[in-house]
């Protein structure tokens, strides 16, 4: 499996998703919490900024970034620029 096919569930997530959805995001490696960072003020090679998105593991260290956001996404506005996700690991 591919990197971007390992992980493109998280990041439709993040550009579609809801902030509850957001919130229960998990590693696609190992299944912990990720930590999701969003700087607006992203430099571009056209001299202009944009949103960068930084989606990290704090157990296994693997991560994913999305740069030239065009626009916020909207769970931002709720959760803040900074998220530590908490999956949803009951067994029922
Ligand atoms: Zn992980």
């Amino acid at each position: 499996m591919n990197k971007a096919s390992l992980w493109s569930g998280v990041l439709s997530a993040v550009q579609n998703g809801s902030a509850e959805e957001v919130k229960k995001l998990a590693c696609p490696k190992c299944g912990a919490g990720l930590s999701l960072k969003y700087d607006p003020l992203s430099p571009q090679p056209d001299a202009t900024t944009a949103g960068l998105l930084k989606i990290n593991c704090w157990s296994c260290v693997a991560g994913v970034f999305m740069d030239g956001l065009t626009h916020t996404p909207p769970w931002i506005e709720i959760l803040g620029p900074t998220v530590e996700t908490r999956p949803d690991t009951s067994p029922g």
